[in-house]
């Protein structure tokens, strides 16, 4: 688990830190990303994320800002923000199941 993130996606697979496994928001965030990964494949998916990041680093950007800026995370943030809008993450269970 790299430090400061609270989970990360490599192929479908979705680790979660598991004081975040209940946050339907993350969930649906992760799974985003496993359908990124799969859209572009591996090497379309970390291209762009690292391609971004390291891109950010370099503008001078610290850690957190430059993966912020990480099209495919705000991609992702959209996502999950709109599936909790649309009470996606109300009721527990079942909201949020994993591929
Ligand atoms: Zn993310």
């Amino acid at each position: 688990m790299p430090p400061g993130s609270d989970a990360i996606t490599i192929w479908s697979l979705i680790s979660v830190r598991r004081e975040a496994v209940d946050s339907a928001h993350l969930l649906r965030h992760e799974q985003e990303h496993v359908r990124q990964w799969r859209e572009l494949g591996p090497f379309g998916f970390l291209h762009q994320y690292l391609g971004a990041y390291v891109s950010g680093r370099w503008h001078g950007f610290g850690h957190r800002a430059a993966y912020r800026m990480i099209p495919l995370e705000i991609e992702a943030e959209d996502a999950a923000r709109r599936f909790m809008e649309s009470g996606g993450g109300a009721g527990g269970g079942g909201g949020a199941s994993l591929p």
